[in-house]
């Protein structure tokens, strides 16, 4: 048991039928029903291993996109064969998710085996469009079809999805509602890493914020700061130019009309409140760089010309910021300093990854630019851990309970059946 919830340790899964919901939602090419990445499989490899060899019969339940990104939106037959790889092992695939097709390939299983459903969003109740419009109670969803139909033939729940843990959906909250439930290996990883930073962080700790998602950052900071979290936090890209802007600094017109095109100028105000309330943690970058004839020109605050759209902070203030990182003993980051797309804009952004890859603090890295950001420096080893789960974290870190979380502890709490 950890933050309340039980582990793979807390089980006894030896001939038993386990539910394991996973998070393989990769980026498909549909002509040829093939994964363009595979990493999120890879991660919950761990646990399908210790549950098989521990002689669990393993049921696997996934989802593959949503409405909401059609293009990905499929079946999860490609899967079962990038899992039979990795595992060494056969994973049977059934074209089903709950009807009787699926059910009764689940009572064919035996201890040892592995059988993977197919896409749990196929199901009409487990939708986007569901959780948005329609937000069932965590009861609730214990009556939807997909529960009512799978929940009886099993008799543990596991959950390594952390990636989707901000979800309030069946498969994910429904069955801690009935069975004994466990989080898997990768979930447990990614959970308590980030529990243990905001519970009790090796001081310094510094958040680096930076990226276009200002709304999140400024929801992150404000629980960082107010619950005396961070001891600093460096901010860059969009969130650090409405800072400045709320702070009557001059970023330039180009920047401004920016932020309002993406409406963002509504945050003004909310960047007002977290200065005058915590000015003294935060820092903002003291000068920018912009594209001018193609290449990289610098300007210190209050020297930006009117033509020019900043999209990186300087060296000057990059530098700054590589001192607090390489001091610091817990470094956070979520956002690149600009944009770090373009040669003549992704200074600022090396030179903090540069930091992060050198210091001696222990370093976390979310947000699916910022993990490529990392990739692209090469820095994936000397991070000592890249959360999979950016929308998961970003949500736990801006101070709200997880759905998921919520509906393990419950579930954690229901003894198996002997
Ligand atoms: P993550 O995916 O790591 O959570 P975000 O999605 O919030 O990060 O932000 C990354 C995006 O923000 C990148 O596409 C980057 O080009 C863009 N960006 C960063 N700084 C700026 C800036 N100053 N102006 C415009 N776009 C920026
Ligand atoms: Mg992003």
């Amino acid at each position: 048991m950890r933050f309340g919830i039980n582990t793979l340790d807390d089980l006894d899964v030896k001939d038993k039928t386990v539910l394991c919901r996973i998070d393989i939602n990769q980026p498909v090419d549909q002509k040829t029903g093939t994964l363009k990445d595979t990493t999120r499989i890879e991660a919950c490899i761990p646990t399908l291993k210790e549950l098989t060899g521990k002689g669990a019969k393993l049921v696997l339940l996934a989802h593959q996109g949503s409405d909401i990104e059609y293009k990905n939106f499929y079946t999860t037959e490609p899967h079962a064969t990038v899992l039979s790889k990795l595992l060494g092992k056969e994973v049977r695939f059934i074209d089903d998710v709950c009807g009787p097709a699926a059910r009764a390939a689940v009572r064919a299983l035996k201890g040892g085996e592995i059988l993977l459903l197919d896409n749990v969003r196929f199901v009409a109740e487990e939708q986007t469009l569901f959780e948005t419009k329609l937000l069932l109670s965590h009861e609730e969803q214990a009556k939807t079809l997909l529960v009512r139909k799978l929940a009886p033939l099993a008799d543990l729940y596991v959950c390594d999805a952390f990636a989707a843990a901000h979800r309030d959906q069946p498969s994910l909250c429904g069955f801690e509602q009935i069975l004994p439930s466990a989080m898997g290996r990768l979930f447990e990883e990614e959970f308590c890493v980030i529990s243990g930073i905001m519970e009790k962080p090796e001081r310094p700790c510094v958040f680096v914020l930076g990226g276009a998602k200002i709304n999140d950052a400024f929801l992150m900071m404000n629980t960082v700061l107010s619950g005396g979290i961070a001891d600093r936090v460096l901010t860059g890209g969009l969130v650090g130019e409405v800072l400045l802007w709320a702070d009557d600094k001059d970023i330039g017109e180009g920047a401004r009309s920016f932020i309002k095109k993406e409406g963002y100028e509504g945050l003004v105000g909310t960047a007002k409140a977290l200065l005058a309330a915590y000015r003294d943690r935060v820092l903002m970058p003291e000068d920018f760089a912009a594209v001018r004839e193609g290449r990289r020109a610098e300007y210190p605050l209050g020297a930006i010309p009117a033509g020019a759209l900043v999209l990186d902070i300087g060296t000057g203030t990059a530098a700054r910021y590589q001192a607090e990182i390489r001091r610091a003993k817990t470094v956070f980051v979520n956002g690149p300093m600009g944009v770090f797309e373009e040669e003549a804009t992704e200074q600022g952004t090396r030179m903090v990854w540069d930091a992060l890859g050198d210091t001696a603090a222990y370093t976390v890295i979310g947000g699916g630019d910022s993990i490529t950001a990392t990739k692209k420096y090469g820095k994936t080893k000397d991070i000592d851990y890249i959360c999979t789960g950016g929308g998961a974290l970003i949500r736990f870190l801006t101070g709200e309970e997880l759905p998921v979380v919520k509906a393990l502890r419950h579930g954690s709490k229901i003894s198996p059946r002997r």
